[in-house]
This record gives C-alpha cells, sequence and structure tokens, in this order.
C-alpha cells in the first residue's frame, strides 16, 4: 500500500507543489515562495517523466565500462580518467571495508581472487565486477562496477580532437544499444536490499532543509550532518544561505534499475539525492539533457553548467557524498554516498 502511494505520488508531486497554499517552514528560514514545478524540470521531450531517473544513467556511464577502449587515445583517457577504473582490485575492495566497517568483516585472497565477507557472504572481486562467489566464473556476463578517481578541485575542462569526438559518439551509442550489466550484489548487500519490498522497508522519511524526502534509514545522520554543516556556513555565506532558499525538492529514494538493466540505481537504496532549485537559469544541468543543443557538452564550461555553491558541495563530500557535477558525464543535481571513492581517492580515511 506505502509503495503503491509512492508510486502514485510521482505524477502528482507537481500538481501538489504548484497548488499547494501553505508554503513550507524551512527550519531556521523564512518562509518557502510558491514554486511553479515545471521550471524545475529540465531538459526537452525526451527527458524521463522522473527528472532523477535520466540522472542515473550519468551515475553509470559515469564509470568506466564506456570508456576501456580508449586505450589508445591517450588524450581522450586523460580527460576522462576520473572515470577510469584506475586502482587494483585488493585496494578497492579494501576501501570498501574501511567505508562500512559494520558490513564488511573480513578481506582474504581465496582461490585465486581478492573477496571480502559481508554479513557472512563472500564477493570477490572477480575482474570488477565484484560477484558472490558462487558465480566467479560467470564475471563476463557482467560490467565492472564503478570506482573512479575523484578529486576535491573540479576536473579540468578540456576539449577533444575529431578522433577523439568520434571515439566519444561511438561509446555513447554503444552503451545505449548495450545497456551496461552489473551484478547488484555488492551494494545490496551493504544496504540490506535484495528488491522492491526490502528496499521501502529501509527507507525513512526526513526532511532536508524542510523538503521532505526518503532515504537510507541508515543515512539519517549522515544527512542531519550535511544539513549541520550547510547550516553553520549559511551564516556567514549569502550565496549559500541563497541557494538552499532557493530549494524547491529533494528526490531520494526511487526504486528503480537503470533503464534497461538488471543494475540498481543508488536511488533505489536511498543513499542517491537529487537537489532541485527553483530554477536553473538557462544552465545545464545533466549531459544527456545538454547533448541535444550542445554536441560538444563535455566541453560546456563551468559557467554554463549549474552549480551548486561550494561550500553545499564540501558539505556532501565531508559526510562520504560524491557530486555527480565532478563526472565527465555530468549531473550536476545528484549526489550520492560512495565513502569508498573518497577512501580510495585518498581523501579520508
Ligand atoms: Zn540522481
Amino acid at each position: 500500500m506505502k509503495k503503491l502511494f509512492a508510486v502514485m505520488m510521482i505524477p502528482i508531486i507537481g500538481i501538489a507543489l504548484t497548488t499547494c497554499s501553505t508554503p513550507k517552514l524551512i527550519r531556521g528560514l523564512p518562509l518557502l515562495k510558491r514554486v511553479d514545478f515545471t521550471r524545475v524540470q529540465p531538459g526537452n521531450g525526451t527527458a524521463a517523466p522522473d527528472g532523477s531517473l535520466n540522472a542515473d544513467y550519468a551515475s553509470d556511464t559515469g564509470t568506466s565500462q564506456g570508456l576501456q577502449n580508449f586505450s589508445n587515445l591517450q588524450n581522450l583517457k586523460s580527460a576522462e580518467s576520473r572515470t577510469v577504473d584506475s586502482f587494483p582490485g585488493k585496494n578497492i575492495l579494501s576501501a570498501i571495508m574501511k567505508a562500512y566497517p559494520d558490513k564488511v568483516k573480513d578481506l582474504a585472497f581465496r582461490n585465486g581472487d581478492w573477496a571480502i565477507d559481508i554479513n557472512g557472504t563472500w564477493f570477490c572481486w572477480a575482474r570488477g565486477r565484484v560477484l558472490p562467489e558462487n558465480l566467479r566464473d560467470d564475471w563476463e556476463k557482467y560490467t565492472p562496477y564503478p570506482f573512479y578517481s575523484y578529486a576535491d578541485t573540479l576536473p579540468p575542462i578540456r576539449e577533444l580532437s575529431d578522433e577523439e569526438k568520434q571515439e566519444l559518439d561511438n561509446r555513447v551509442k554503444e552503451r545505449e544499444e548495450n545497456p551496461p550489466s552489473r551484478h547488484p550484489g555488492l551494494y545490496n548487500a551493504l544496504w540490506g536490499v535484495s528488491d522492491r519490498s526490502s528496499s521501502w522497508e529501509k527507507v525513512k522519511t526526513t526532511y532536508f532543509f524542510g523538503l521532505k524526502t526518503e532515504i537510507h534509514r541508515e543515512l539519517l545522520e549522515d544527512l542531519a550532518a550535511v544539513e549541520e554543516e550547510i547550516l553553520t556556513g549559511m551564516k556567514t555565506d549569502d550565496k549559500l544561505r541563497r541557494f538552499v532558499e532557493s530549494l524547491v525538492k529533494i528526490d531520494g529514494y526511487n526504486f528503480r534499475n537503470i533503464s534497461g538493466t538488471d543494475a540498481l540505481s543508488f536511488h533505489s537504496y536511498g543513499t542517491a539525492l537529487d537537489i532541485l532549485p527553483a530554477g536553473f537559469n538557462g544552465k545545464q544541468v545533466y549531459w544527456l539533457w545538454a547533448k541535444p543543443n550542445f554536441p560538444e557538452w563535455y566541453s560546456l564550461p563551468y559557467e554554463k553548467r549549474f552549480m551548486p555553491p561550494e561550500a553545499f558541495i564540501r558539505a556532501f563530500e565531508n559526510h562520504g557524498f560524491v557530486w555527480g557535477g565532478k563526472w565527465f558525464y555530468f549531473d550536476t543535481i545528484h549526489f550520492e554516498y560512495r565513502p569508498e571513492i573518497f577512501i580510495l581517492n585518498g581523501m579520508r580515511g
């Protein structure tokens, strides 16, 4: 019943926001003005009806599998280096163990491969597929997981050569035709989720600056800490304060596979959030929406992309959430809890 309600709510949220006569009270902030939801739904007719749906395309394409064949194209590879797996399997599994210490009990070399024990189930590295050990031999059926480079600073934006552009076009098309298929076992085990109903049991309703959202219950304190840090910053940072006042919607939990794949979106675990302000002032939010108008979307300067204030991004990063605006396949409204990425990149832990 709850699930059905959640599904039914999606199409009417826009109406609710535009017709609600009682403005929401933001903690410590002036009353939020009434907003026109249509302004927060970027993109064109081909965009998914759920503003966050396409976002997962980015978190998925912003990984190695679409890029591995660039090995002979050093420039492009360097431009996309933050999306290419560049860590040995043992280091990645070790970072996962540090990031989720209550769940990952052991790291060991077993049957010729590194493996971690998550709540009693062993997952082997399996060339980046991270599979339950009984599926070890089926690694070719799956796409590697994204464990990418990530930095404090904004990645440099650069032009691509004609050859690189062609190669990138081919990659994007190929991915559309052959979507990746990651085995969901790793994050299912970390978040205690196996299907839609178990995921719903794990999420809780919460408020982020007065805006209702649903996230994994284990992240309630983390999100509260992010809010606290931003609240402190707002006392002296007007830009940050104005940005928070402009927020109209937070899309958290939403159970779904990444389109055309068996891989669950991080929104399915309630571990990703899309932060939506009242408008984007004509700036680009998401690479796939930008693509029709900007065929060279990857070269769009940051001034032409929607950017939350630095202090806002930093508050999320300080509590284990990566920001999709640093991905080559940018998604600037998207934050997801990936402490292992920070540990891998030497930023924490
Ligand atoms: Zn998202």
